[in-house]
C-alpha cells in the first residue's frame, strides 16, 4: 500500500476517505472526474503514487508516466473521442495553474478547445 499523505485531497480521494467519482483503477492509477468539469469529458489520471509535482519524478517513474499516458488514451477511445481529438495537460506550479499538488493528467474532450490556452 502506497501511504496517504495526510494533507493530500487526491491520496484521500485515492483511499476512498474522500468521494470520488471513481472511471478506472488499477494497482499503480486511479482516474476519477473532476469536481469542476472544463469539458464534457473531464478526467483525473492520478498514481497512487504521491509525487507532488512533474518537477519531483524520478527515472522509475517512466514506466508508471507512460501508462498514464496510455490511459489517457484508452479512457478517451472508451468515450468515443479519440478520433475527434482531445487533450492532455499536467500544470505544473504557480503560473501553470496546479492547485493539487500530487501530480496528475487532466483529460478533456467533447468540446473545441482553444490554443493556445488560457
Ligand atoms: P490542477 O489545477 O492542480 O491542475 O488541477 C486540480 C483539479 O482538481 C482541478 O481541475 C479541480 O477542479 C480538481 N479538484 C479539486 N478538488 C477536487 C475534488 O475534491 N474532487 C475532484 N474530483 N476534483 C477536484
Ligand atoms: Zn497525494
Amino acid at each position: 500500500m502506497t501511504p496517504t499523505h495526510t494533507d493530500c485531497l487526491f491520496c484521500k480521494i485515492i483511499a476512498g476517505e474522500v468521494p470520488g467519482t471513481i472511471v478506472f483503477q488499477d494497482e499503480s492509477i486511479v482516474a476519477f472526474r473532476d469536481v469542476s468539469p472544463q469539458a464534457p469529458l473531464h478526467v483525473l489520471i492520478v498514481p497512487r503514487k504521491h509525487i507532488p509535482s512533474l518537477n519531483d519524478l524520478v527515472p522509475d517513474d517512466d514506466g508508471l508516466v507512460g501508462s498514464m499516458v496510455r490511459l489517457a488514451a484508452s479512457l478517451a477511445k472508451e468515450h468515443g473521442y479519440h478520433e475527434r481529438g482531445y487533450r492532455t495537460v499536467f500544470n505544473t506550479n504557480g503560473e501553470a495553474g496546479q492547485t493539487v499538488f500530487h501530480i496528475h493528467l487532466h483529460l478533456l474532450a467533447g468540446r473545441r478547445l482553444i490554443w493556445p490556452p488560457g
